[in-house]
């Protein structure tokens, strides 16, 4: 296959911080028309199977998907995982253990908002919870723009729920190691989703690409709905450097939200080799 081709490979259902079921999401990027498709919420696998089925109905093609949360240099730096088994018991567990610590994350945030005068915040974002194992910050913002606090996410963001804000809480994630581990055990491939949304000096992130790739990690996202339009022509010259395939994903979580929908972005630049490429055999 090849880099032309309407993939999507990253974005999230209400099993994590979405606000679409599996089908709903299926539907949408079928009327808009991908060919290739991966749900890929953070560090779960609930939504698997009725993605897959609902990408089938549609006469989609389907990659298994996961987003990972991993702590790399003391910030936060998400893998995207696809084509690997979502059953396999090192993989489910280790997922079990990310999503581990964010019920007691999401209480220090309330205290830290209530003390600038917003109370009840874990209580309001827990109406927006699909899945109580993975309450996030997402879900803290619908809550702030509910009451009234914000005018949107992205502002809630800003003002509320980044480092040395009031409502944000320093968390340790996954190791890259392991989670990479995880994702390559059965098949899958590792990508570096956003790399341009990471505060890293260029130092951090010569660090991060090449630790990523000596644990086994083979792809990045290049075209995002995270990135610039200059941000996609940095990390395809990043893709060549380290030799490393390409993937390309919205980044959809919500029709209100999200400013990329599923399956709108440019194609891949051509001398890439699509990550999809690589998981031929993986293909549902
Ligand atoms: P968490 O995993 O709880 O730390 O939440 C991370 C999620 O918050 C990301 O996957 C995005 O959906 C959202 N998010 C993070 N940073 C921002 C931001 N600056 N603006 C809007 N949404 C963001
Ligand atoms: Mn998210
Ligand atoms: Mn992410
Ligand atoms: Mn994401």
């Amino acid at each position: 296959m090849t880099s032309i081709l309407n993939a999507d490979l990253h974005c999230h259902s209400v099993v994590s911080d979405g606000t679409l079921t599996p089908e709903q999401l299926a539907a949408r990027a079928s009327a808009n028309g991908v060919e290739l498709w991966a749900l890929t919420d953070h560090d779960e696998v609930g939504g698997q199977q009725r993605a897959a089925a609902a990408a089938k109905a549609h006469g989609m093609k389907y990659l298994t998907g996961a987003e990972i949360s991993v702590t790399f240099a003391n910030e936060t730096v998400h893998i995207v995982g696809l084509g690997f088994d979502a059953n396999n018991p090192p993989m489910r567990q280790g997922l079990e253990a990310t999503r581990g610590g964010r019920g007691q994350r999401a209480m220090e945030m309330a205290a830290g908002l209530a003390a600038v005068g917003i109370p009840n915040a874990y209580e309001g974002a827990l109406k927006f919870v699909g899945n109580p194992e993975l309450i996030s910050r997402t879900h803290f913002a619908r809550f702030l723009v509910e009451s009234g606090a914000c005018t949107d996410t992205y502002e809630v963001f800003r003002k509320y729920l980044t480092e040395g804000k009031p409502g944000y809480v320093p968390h340790r994630w996954a190791a890259l190691k392991d989670a990479v581990g995880w994702i390559t055990q059965t098949g899958g491939i590792a990508v570096i989703a956003h790399p341009g949304r990471y505060k890293f000096t260029a130092n951090e992130e010569y660090a991060l690409f090449s630790e990523f790739k000596a644990h086994g990690g083979r792809g990045v996202e290049v075209v995002t709905g995270s990135h610039t339009v200059a941000e996609y022509t940095e990390y395809a010259d990043v893709a060549r450097e380290f030799g490393l395939a390409a993937s390309r994903g919205s980044d959809f979580h919500s029709p209100l939200e999200s400013h990329t929908d599923l399956g709108t972005l440019p194609y891949l630049p051509k001398d890439l080799t699509p990550v999809w490429e690589l998981l031929a055999d993986r293909i549902q």
